[in-house]
């Protein structure tokens, strides 16, 4: 992999020519930059609740508060601070698959999988006028159940997430040839094609207000990803933006 990196010359305030260097970018190099953008990422992504908190608790101490406000101040330091351990939890997610600890495997039906998935997000859906629903048949993959489980509460998570008022969430499971998969498509904002590899990456968003609104990480879609290949898994999505998306999982099936 190359970086290029373009450098005008100039004289007297104009364009006499230009440079252009080809850094060859070793595989190293890349780890390590991305490693540093991470780490940057996380600091940044951890200060801005923290001042949340820190500037309510001063306020609160210098007693400006008043005490009809107290409950929203109270408020507003859970909301930062339970942004925080859900952060820190992703992180750890993360961190666990990167590092590829074997972790114990059984069979999981991603059937039974995703309809506990959809039961758990119902009220979600309900609250967003999103209607939710999941059929198809029994399919066996081998697996760790708990990792299998969020990949699936995921997808249908940001299904909802980023979908429109009387929009549907759909959750399609089938095993054939071999192959188990779930299907989760629905009715939303859809991804523009530029955004579409992209929202695989850590920290990546495309309208980053709606997403913190909605309590997003931008840490789904990765820890997802990473899952999925963790179980020599594949991830496919298929986006059009003001139609919706639909992301398919697909798994070597389990003996049943
Ligand atoms: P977040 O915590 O922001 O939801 P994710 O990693 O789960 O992070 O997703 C990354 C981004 O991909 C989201 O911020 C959103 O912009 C976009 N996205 C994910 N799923 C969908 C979807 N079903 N429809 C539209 N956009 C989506």
């Amino acid at each position: 992999e190359y970086q290029l990196d373009m450098s005008r010359i100039q004289s007297g305030g104009e364009t006499v020519g230009t440079v252009l260097l080809a850094f060859d970018v070793t595989e190293q190099e890349y780890a390590e930059r991305n490693r540093r953008e991470f780490t940057a990422n996380v600091s940044h992504e951890l200060k801005t609740p923290l001042q949340g908190i820190v500037g309510s608790a001063e306020l609160i101490q210098s007693g400006m508060v008043k005490p009809e406000d107290m409950p929203r101040f109270v408020g507003h330091i859970h909301d930062e601070a339970s942004r925080m351990v859900t952060l820190v939890e992703d992180i750890i997610r993360l961190s666990q698959l990167d590092e590829g600890d074997a972790m114990p495997t059984e069979t999981v039906d991603l059937l039974a999988l995703s309809q506990e998935a959809v039961a758990n997000l119902q009220d979600a859906a309900a609250k967003r006028r999103v209607s939710l629903s999941v059929d198809g048949d029994h399919a066996p993959v081998t697996g760790v159940r708990r990792l299998l489980y969020e990949v699936i509460f995921n997808l249908c998570d940001n299904a909802i997430k980023y979908n429109v008022p009387d929009g549907t969430v759909k959750v399609q499971v089938s095993s054939e040839n071999g192959i188990s998969s779930v299907t989760v498509s629905d009715t939303g904002i859809g991804i523009a094609p530029e955004h579409q590899s992209r929202v695989f990456e850590r920290f990546y968003r495309v309208d980053k207000s709606h997403s913190k609104a909605s309590g997003g990480t931008g840490l789904g879609l990765s820890i997802v990803k990473h899952a999925v290949q963790y179980h020599h898994g594949d991830i496919r999505l298929t986006s059009k933006p003001g139609e919706g998306t639909v992301i398919r999982i697909t798994f070597p099936a389990a003996a049943r």
